[in-house]
């Protein structure tokens, strides 16, 4: 793979001023840097960028890659690469670079999400809810407000630091002064001391409780819908928000009705005298039963529709439909009387009791050239 031209890396002219070159690889650091870019392959690019960089930024080296090329320099950066990438940025940007994603430690940090698995019935899940539920989740004490301390005056500012728990290094570069920052080594970045402990929560500033918390399930939630209830999770640190709790929702099977999106699917049984003369019936809704109109000579396996009596929809107004699937039951009992009449139908109709069944032969004849 040919390496890229480094005034193109940082996309600079050849005639470039210092300035300019350090003001566009100051850009590219601060959007690559591994450990704070989410772009893909951001390590490359921020490596490649700090190569240019300290190429062109360099006199010698940029006089020796003007003229020679890549050739002009490579020697300078062996097998490995070269090291010292983080060097360069901590010098612009101050701490930040380092391995990982390194933050203060008594910087503001949001708690951690918590998930509960809640089942409720079909019905629930149409109509909408509400329950009570009871999870253990770390909240802030109560009697010390966080800070971990018997009393306010039991809590002492780390000195050297001010309680900010950074301290700040002046460094001397080619470039100028540059301020690093760093951990306080005195307090570890905590920027205080606690003299005495909270009996509450032993100095955690924090207790485990089993809290009680009202979930509204909204009309038209599905199985594996996901309701965040936002700062009701575990507390956060240095009075950082709480985190949230995420219920995740399990519907129960219901023993008549099927969901396909907010639609709601029903088998109905009806015997086939009224699959064939027609009828009146009753029908289960997620309403109640409402009369539905068999029409005559309705087929085994016929769906109908009855709008508005589906799910209502989660999002905006209104309802999905109910599907109606007919299942035609066949007598498998019947007595003398019942055979005699049936019977005589059949006498009755002739060739007419199963108009399809000419159509049907005829097909078989052509498959099989009978
Ligand atoms: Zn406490
Ligand atoms: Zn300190």
């Amino acid at each position: 793979m040919s390496k890229r031209d480094y005034y193109e890396i940082l996309g600079v002219s050849k005639d470039a001023s210092d300035k300019e070159i350090k003001r566009e690889y100051r850009k590219l650091a601060k959007k690559y840097h591994p450990d704070v870019s989410d772009e893909l392959n951001a390590e490359e690019k921020f490596k490649e960028a700090s190569e240019a960089y300290k190429v062109l930024s360099d006199d010698e080296k940029r006089a020796r890659y003007d003229q020679y090329g890549h050739a002009g320099v490579d020697q300078d950066f062996g097998q490995g690469g070269f090291g010292g990438f983080d060097d360069i940025f901590d010098m612009f940007f101050g701490g930040g670079g380092g391995r990982g994603r390194r933050q203060r430690r008594n910087a503001p940090r949001k708690g951690s999400d918590l998930r509960y698995n809640m089942s409720i019935d079909f019905e629930e899940a149409a109509f909408g809810t509400e329950k009570e539920i009871k999870i253990p989740r770390t909240e802030e004490c109560d009697n010390c407000g966080g800070s971990g301390a018997k009393s306010d005056s039991d809590v002492e500012t780390c000195a050297k630091c001010n309680g900010t728990g950074q301290v700040q290094i002046k460094q001397q570069t080619p470039f100028g002064q540059f301020v690093q920052t760093t951990t306080c080594d005195r307090c570890h970045g905590n920027g205080k001391f606690v003299k005495d402990p909270c009996p509450t929560c032993g100095g955690k500033g924090k207790v485990r409780k089993r809290r009680s918390i009202t979930v509204d399930i909204p009309a038209g939630v599905d199985d594996g819908s996901r309701l965040r209830l936002r700062g009701e999770g575990e507390a956060g640190e240095n009075n950082g928000p709480a985190g949230d709790l995420l219920v995740v929702i399990n519907v129960r099977s219901h023993k008549l009705f099927k969901r396909r999106g907010d639609d709601v699917l029903c088998e109905v049984p009806i015997n086939f005298v009224q699959a064939t003369l027609g009828d009146e019936i009753q029908v289960p809704t997620l309403d109640g039963k409402v009369k539905f109109k068999i029409p005559e000579g309705t087929q085994p396996g016929t769906s109908f529709r009855l709008k508005n009596k589906g799910v209502p929809h989660l999002r905006g107004s209104g309802r999905g439909d109910q599907h109606i699937k007919v299942k035609v039951i066949i007598p498998e009992k019947l007595d003398k009387d019942q055979k005699d009449l049936l019977k005589n139908f059949a006498d009755i109709s002739g060739e007419e009791i199963n108009p399809e069944e000419k159509g049907f032969f005829k097909k078989v004849r052509d498959a099989l050239g009978m």
